[in-house]
């Protein structure tokens, strides 16, 4: 789903991205973790096409996006690729509802389907009863829960997180790493989440850890079962054995 060869990026003279090759398969859940400045988020943007490489290739289901113009660049992102991020970006004079429509509007789709699809996401995710609240009627968790159905509104192949759960306690940070595989499992999207979070490092079916630049490891984790596996919390038990 996602492939990436020979990325480099730099600021001025500092090079912050010194050859990434990665390879993602559909319907993973993947995390990148390292310290601060590894490089992590620069290499989201780049995935995401927020942000161009100097050097190297990305390609999201099969379509290379390195040459791409900024304007179909823009389509491409809106289409295929879901952002979430720290803290939830919500337009405030929005109600919840109307927040996760705007992609859709933004693709052209029309108001009923766009609402047909918020609703169904909005049920999903238990929120149902959110509707119509605007942002500062929510708590953290439900922000953070209506940005994650704004970014899937499109049905995007892609989820591209960073640092979901930060601004977040730990009931509705692990409630949040919950809805990941949930959607994973039901929509069948590829997530890529930037994360300092171990615990949910740990879940996710692979970890990239990067430093100074660089990838310096994979690691599977050694759960059995790849997408099937909704029992979460005995997979997190097996994990921290
Ligand atoms: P991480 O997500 O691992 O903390 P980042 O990708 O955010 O790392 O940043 C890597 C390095 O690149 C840091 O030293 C950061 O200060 C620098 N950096 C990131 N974005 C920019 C930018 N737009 N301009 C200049 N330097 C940047």
């Amino acid at each position: 789903m996602i492939k990436i060869q020979g990325i480099k990026k730099s600021f001025g003279q500092l090079q912050v991205l010194k050859g990434i090759d990665l390879e993602i398969g559909k319907g993973e859940v993947v995390s990148i973790v390292g310290p601060s400045g590894a490089g992590k988020t620069t290499l989201l943007q780049i995935i995401g096409t927020l942000d161009r490489p100097d050097s190297g290739t990305v390609a999201i289901d099969g379509i290379d996006t390195s040459s791409m113009s900024t304007r179909k660049l823009a389509e491409f992102r809106n289409r295929h690729i879901g952002f979430v991020f720290q803290f939830h970006q919500l337009l405030p004079e929005f109600t919840a509802i109307e927040n996760i429509m705007i992609p859709a509007y933004i693709a052209g789709r029309s108001t009923k389907d766009a609402k047909a699809r918020a609703t169904e996401l909005l049920e999903f995710m238990g929120l149902s009863d959110r509707a119509g609240h605007k942002p500062n009627e929510l708590s953290g968790g439900e922000k953070q829960r209506v940005a994650v159905a704004r970014a899937l509104v499109n049905n995007p192949a892609v989820i591209l997180a960073d640092e979901p759960s930060g601004s977040l306690d730990s009931k509705n940070k692990q409630e949040l790493h919950q809805l990941f595989f949930n959607l994973r499992d039901k929509f069948g999207q590829t997530f890529v989440i930037v994360t300092h979070d171990e615990q949910l490092a740990a879940i996710t079916d692979r970890t990239i850890k990067m430093r100074d630049g660089m990838v310096i490891s994979i690691s599977d984790s050694d759960k059995s079962e790849p997408a099937a596996g909704p029992d979460r919390d005995s997979m997190q038990e097996q994990n921290s054995d």
